[in-house]
């Protein structure tokens, strides 16, 4: 079965902005979720799909991917996608809403907690025309963090234990009561000797002086699909900065630059190139060479070719990203005047003018006469 529309299935404009898409989301989520329609097949199918949908919309990232690439940006229907899905989200959001409504502290203190996924980390890649056309496959260096090999993260010095902090009594935090105009609160905040771990090292590792992370530099494969152009976003899950408290590590997204092209330029998925040719070939056409990128190709043009028309090569172009078809080839021919004449060719050229006697040149005719029309000389 084919996929809706992410949009579609949420009922928002393409220009819908944040807000408008979790009140759609929440809207749709109440009324579909499983509980309120037990046994109902239909409602479950449009649950999930209502997840997908806001999965991908909320995030910035993925919504980017999504409105340029489609489902396959977000590995939507497995062809020629980049990642699969992590299973439903949004929860987090409802829930999250609701600890607000009630003063905030609450919903975040029990997010933060719990483990936390790492850091997104961003690289921008450079490659050539080419390549963005026809894809590559590349090594990068990064730097990033990762979990200490000697604890394992834990940051602590070998058989020696973490202990619990003496400040929260392990919870993480701290609850103080406040008085305020109307009545007393209780504040919740995180613990500054834990940090909201609940435990406290004794003996610090010495390799990471605790901190249960090193640096490193890594090399990492990146594959670029056929296609990218300047600005798309390939995303590498977990390959970013390690999660907290075991939580999973953050994305790596590469963000592909290309170099502009000696004599190519693209639109889209159509590449565009300025041939210049003589008066002669124009007048007379010619077999010109033709650089495309899949190399050079003659292209006839016929005789009479004004300056500035534009030829097509059909598929000579960019591959679509999707995996379907290619752009095209255009060719705009401009015809050069010569600029240093020697005497004898200057001859020749007044001689074929004679020749050519004024009325042949149709278009020129008409404007002189337009210009009588018009000035009365
Ligand atoms: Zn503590
Ligand atoms: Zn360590």
């Amino acid at each position: 079965m084919a996929k809706r529309d992410y949009y579609e299935v949420l009922g928002l404009d393409k220009g819908a902005d944040e807000a408008a898409i979790k009140k759609a989301y929440r809207k749709l989520a109440m009324k579909y979720h499983p509980d309120r329609n037990p046994g109902d097949k239909e409602a479950e199918e449009k649950f999930k799909e209502i997840n997908e949908a806001y999965e991908v919309l909320s995030d910035a990232n993925k919504r980017a991917r999504y409105d340029q690439f489609g489902h396959a940006g977000v590995g939507g229907n497995g062809q020629g996608g980049f990642e699969g899905f992590s299973g439903f989200g949004g929860f987090d959001d409802i829930f999250g809403d609701i600890f607000d409504m009630f003063g905030g502290g609450f919903g975040s203190s029990r997010r933060r907690s719990g483990p936390q996924k790492g850091a997104d980390l961003k690289y921008e890649f450079t490659i050539t025309f080419e390549e963005a056309a026809f894809g590559a496959d590349k090594e990068i260096n990064i730097t990033r963090h990762e979990n200490c090999d000697k604890c394992h993260g834990t940051g602590a010095k070998a058989g020696t234990a973490k202990k619990t902090c003496p400040q929260c009594n392990g919870t993480g935090e701290i609850r103080y009561a406040q008085r305020t105009p109307l009545g007393q609160f209780v504040n919740v905040k995180t613990c500054d000797v834990c940090h909201g771990e609940g435990t406290i090292i004794e003996q610090s590792c010495e390799k990471c002086k605790g901190s249960g992370k090193i640096k490193r530099d890594r090399k990492i494969h990146i594959k670029i699909p056929a296609g990218v152009d300047n600005g798309s976003v390939i995303p590498l899950r977990g390959e970013g900065e390690p999660g907290i408290k075991g939580g999973p590590a953050g994305d790596l997204y590469i963000v592909i630059r290309v170099r502009p092209h000696e004599i190519f330029q693209r639109d889209g998925n159509d590449v565009l190139c300025e041939i210049p040719i003589t008066f002669v070939q124009a007048a007379l056409g010619d077999e010109l060479i033709v650089p495309t990128l899949d190399g050079k190709v003659k292209y006839k043009i016929p005789e009479g070719t004004q300056s500035g028309t534009i030829f097509r090569l059909k598929g000579k172009g960019i591959p679509n990203i999707r995996g379907y078809g290619r752009g095209d080839h255009y060719v705009k021919v401009v015809v050069e005047v010569p600029k240093k004449l020697n005497e004898k060719q200057k001859e020749l050229l007044r001689k074929f003018a004679d020749e050519m006697g004024e009325d042949v040149h149709e278009q020129r005719k008409t404007f002189f006469d337009k210009v009588k029309d018009v000035f009365g000389i």
